[in-house]
């Protein structure tokens, strides 16, 4: 607006000192643009009285037509044109008064004019300024709808964002809805399974309360019983418990009549046994071994045995040979050639049970040579149960027993030892490692100073508590005699094996106590040297072996002798294997020897030795025995 109005100026200037209002002025303003509104540009009033209308004419008719006048756009609508008024009338040069006069007119016109352009140029100052103002608030306006579009736009662009993932958001739930709507169905079925359950659990509830009821009523019927039977259970333990000791009282009866039997069969009992004749050996002659029956029949044990022996160096006067002689023995029980070895332990049962009883028990075997004195007491070879011998069933019934009396209080414990005395020096048979087979020499001492228990240095006790164990000891005994046979040709049979087993029971309940030993004693072989056989190196040492053989035989005999005739003085210190055994001969002790006999006839003089040795200890009585008690 201003640049439009600068020309005019410009064009003002360039008329020079004369002041006249041009009509391009005009024309220029009412050119002003129609933007600006026709209340904002009001229309100014023209003042022009005659005179100066006539100044002006004046004024114009000099005036050339201004270039800068702009060239009216077509469609423009264009101020009304003032040429229209009537020019007044041309002063004559001389009126220079009235020409003044029409001067100042003009020039009061002009001033009028431009004061009233003033004005108007204030007015559109004014207005411009407002427009200005209008505009710039217009345009603060403007930046702040932008930046409010702006911020929209980002809104908008926030929102569509929003949009996006609450859509994918709404997708999932979709998703998720589906997922659980599935749930949901599966879980109305299962509500409906559950309920059926229910029903179902309701059902057996009902049945399992009727149940209760009725287990109810029979519980108190119980509990009335149980009172009954708790009565009764007194009364039943009141009478166990005089059972018991009537039981008890039985028990050391049996004991005492078991004693008592033993005493009447004799605390010192002679069994012979006869073994068959083995393969490859020559039978004997009809009638040379009979075993005649007792008084009652056949049914009787046999007792008796009768050896009848030809001496040929005996003849009649006629030249014929003399009559066979026959030598009968009677025994406690002969076992001929077929008993076997379970007849055989029956007979020994009973003494094995008086060693538990506390009564010391010992059993000899007494024989020459292969008569069997080692199948009898261990056994036949080749471990068949069959041919067990007297050790191994002993221990088996022992533990079996003391079984059944832990039912009566009874505690037992067995401890096994297994020396063999040759040539008068004793050896521990259970040696082990580098002992083994030629351990160093035992001896036999008092267990304490003014013990009467006897024990032997360097030999093995060992507890036994099963027939495994006991196995296991006999093996070791074998393996040991093995190895010393290497060094002695069959030492076994010039030696004694001892087999001792401390048996101690206890009564804890009623502190009682019984302590007793068990030998079982396989004897060294009872056969006298040939006199005759000519002394080589070999042959004395077998003459040494023999007399202390010998030696310790009839020392043997001879302690059971000064034992059944009561006298004051026992040998037994006169062999290490009646000193060994001191404790188990004599006093309260059973004893039992088993005399093996060869059933064949080039064995008739051993055999005849023997027995009459047997019956000499036969013929002894060994004093009332006394169980060892404490
Ligand atoms: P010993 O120990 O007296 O020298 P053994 O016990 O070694 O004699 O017996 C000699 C042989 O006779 C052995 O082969 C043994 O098996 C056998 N024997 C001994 N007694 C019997 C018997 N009652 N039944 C079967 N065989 C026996
Ligand atoms: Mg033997």
């Amino acid at each position: 607006m201003e640049e439009d109005l600068e020309p005019e100026k410009k064009r003002t200037r360039g008329l020079g000192t004369k002041v006249a209002t041009s009509r391009p002025r005009a024309t220029a303003l009412t050119t002003v643009p129609q933007t600006q509104g026709q209340t904002a540009v009001p229309k100014v009033p023209r003042k022009t009285g005659p005179r100066c209308s006539a100044a002006i004419a004046t004024v114009l008719k000099n005036q050339k037509p201004g270039p800068a006048v702009p060239a009216q756009k077509p469609g423009t609508t264009a101020a009304p044109p003032v040429v229209g008024r009537k020019k007044p009338s041309k002063r004559p040069a001389w009126d220079l008064k009235g020409q003044l006069c029409d001067l100042n007119a003009e020039l009061k016109c002009c001033r009028e004019r431009t004061q009233m352009l003033d004005q108007e140029n204030q007015q559109l100052r004014n207005q411009l300024r407002e427009a200005q103002q209008q505009a710039t608030a217009l345009g603060t306006e403007r930046r702040t709808l932008e930046e409010e579009l702006a911020r929209m736009r980002a809104q908008a662009e926030q929102g569509q964002q929003e949009l996006g993932n609450l859509s994918t958001r709404v997708l999932e739930l979709e998703e998720r809805l589906g997922t659980q709507e599935g749930l949901v169905q599966e879980l109305q079925k299962e509500q409906l399974e559950l309920q059926e359950e229910r029903r179902g659990l309701a059902a057996q509830l009902e049945e399992q309360e009727r149940r209760l009821q009725a287990s109810e009523a029979a519980l108190s019927g119980s509990q009335a019983e149980l009172a009954s039977l708790r009565q009764e259970a007194a009364a039943q333990a009141d009478l166990l418990f005089k059972r018991e000791e009537r039981l008890h009282g039985l028990e050391m009866e049996r004991r005492r009549l078991h004693n008592q039997l033993q005493e009447l069969k004799g605390n010192v009992r002679v069994f012979c046994r006869v073994r068959p004749v083995l393969p490859g050996e020559s039978t004997p002659p009809p009638g040379f071994l009979l075993f005649p029956s007792g008084p009652s029949g056949p049914s009787d044990p046999p007792t008796r045995l009768s050896l009848s022996r030809s001496d040929e160096r005996r003849g009649t006067l006629s030249g014929a040979p003399a009559a066979p002689t026959r030598h009968d023995f009677s025994f406690d029980r002969v076992f001929p050639p077929g008993s076997g070895q379970d007849e055989v332990f029956e007979e020994i049962s009973m003494l094995v049970q008086s060693a538990l009883d506390g009564y010391p028990v010992c059993i000899f075997a007494y024989g020459q040579t292969g008569s069997g004195k080692t199948f009898t007491m261990e056994g036949g070879p080749g471990g068949d149960p069959q041919v067990e011998g007297l050790i191994p069933r002993a221990l088996r019934h022992l533990f079996s027993v003391a079984q059944e009396l832990s039912g009566q209080g009874w505690t037992y414990s067995f401890v096994a030892s297994y020396v063999e005395i040759y040539n008068e020096t004793v050896r521990d048979l259970l040696a082990t490692g580098t002992r083994k087979g030629h351990g160093g020499e035992c001896e036999i001492r008092r267990a304490g100073p003014g013990s009467e228990e006897l024990t032997v240095t360097n030999a093995r006790y060992v507890p036994v508590s099963c027939e495994r164990e006991v196995e296991a000891l006999l093996h070791l005994a074998r393996q040991n005699r093995a190895v010393a046979r290497t060094a002695q040709n069959e030492r076994s049979s010039r030696s004694h094996s001892v087999f001792q087993l401390q048996i101690s029971g206890e009564h804890a309940g009623r502190g009682l106590q019984c302590a007793a030993p068990l030998s079982l004693v396989d004897l060294a072989g009872s056969e006298r040297l040939d006199p005759g056989l000519a002394l080589g190196p070999g042959e004395r040492e077998r003459l040494r072996e023999t007399q202390a053989i010998n030696s310790s035989l009839s020392t043997l005999g001879l302690v059971i002798m000064a034992l059944s005739n009561k006298e004051s003085h026992v040998p037994y210190r006169n062999s290490k294997l009646t000193y060994l055994l001191q404790n188990s001969l004599g006093g309260s002790a059973k004893m039992l020897m088993f005399v093996n006999i060869s059933p064949l006839e080039e064995n008739v003089s051993e055999s005849l030795n023997s027995l009459r040795f047997a019956s000499k200890v036969n013929q002894c009585v060994i004093g009332t025995a006394q169980a060892n008690r404490k």
